[in-house]
């Protein structure tokens, strides 16, 4: 198999889509695209074909996506969902309410309206830089608690904290949480780079309820799968995050 192509569990693949950036593909019967597939997440504007290149070494069918679940609005995760959604596949789109509008194209700068005290004064600066990728007019949101027939049953589980609106995805069936960036495993276990947080204050909160989860497999947005004493490396990440006042 293709070296940036990796297999978590039954129908649960990790794609690297660009550097250090992954997307997750599920298979919605658990094993192959007779039920179609979710993307989770698309990479950036650039990830598109890199992305059907893999589905298709999986000998599996990119026309098969039929969701799109985005873990937050940011470009290197929204960037390839409205190519897909012209595609011949004509997925749906899903995100956290939140973060809908910067998803749907109706808030060009997102980071500008977020609450004093949930952005840095580097993220007021970063402001105008960090655009959503390109809109997604029809996209539609998930709430905290939904399950949805993917891979033995998907739980959403709200995430706020990177944005207002991410989302983690829980497949307890398979022992995997999908956390987009609620951490970050590039180089080391992290909480990621805090001025491009825009929910501060949520954040040791969100590490917190996701290290309660029953998991032992933990898929991020950016750096390798955790595969090693997952949940109990995030209960410490949570631990930290909560001693540095960030509860
Ligand atoms: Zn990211």
């Amino acid at each position: 198999m293709d070296n940036r192509t990796e297999q978590l569990a039954d129908g649960v693949w990790r794609i690297e889509v660009g550097f250090a950036i992954n997307a997750y593909l599920l298979a919605n019967d658990g094993q192959g695209d007779a039920e179609g597939l979710t993307l989770v997440d698309t990479g950036t504007t650039t990830s598109g074909p890199r992305l059907v290149r893999s589905i298709r070494m999986l000998d599996l069918a990119p026309r098969a996506v039929g969701d799109i679940l985005l873990s937050h609005w940011h470009p290197d995760h929204s960037g390839s969902a409205a190519r897909f959604v012209r595609s011949e596949a004509a997925p749906l789109v899903h995100a956290g309410q939140a973060d809908l509008p910067a998803v749907r194209g109706d808030d060009p700068r997102p980071q500008r309206r977020a609450a004093a005290g949930d952005v840095s004064r580097l993220g007021r600066l970063l402001a105008g830089r960090l655009r959503p990728g390109p809109a997604v007019s029809g996209a539609t949101g998930l709430v905290d608690g939904a399950t949805l027939p993917v891979a033995g049953g998907l739980r959403v589980v709200a995430a706020p904290g990177h944005t207002g609106g991410s989302l983690a995805f829980h497949l307890p069936q398979r022992g995997v949480l999908l956390a987009g960036d609620a951490a970050l495993n590039v180089l080391w276990l992290s909480r990621g780079p805090g001025p491009i947080r825009s929910a501060r204050r949520q954040e040791a909160a969100t590490l917190r309820r996701l290290a309660t989860l029953d998991f032992h497999i933990l898929g991020l947005g950016h750096g390798p799968v955790v595969a090693k004493r997952a949940q109990q490396r995030l209960a410490a990440l949570a631990d930290r995050a909560q001693r540095r006042g960030l509860g």
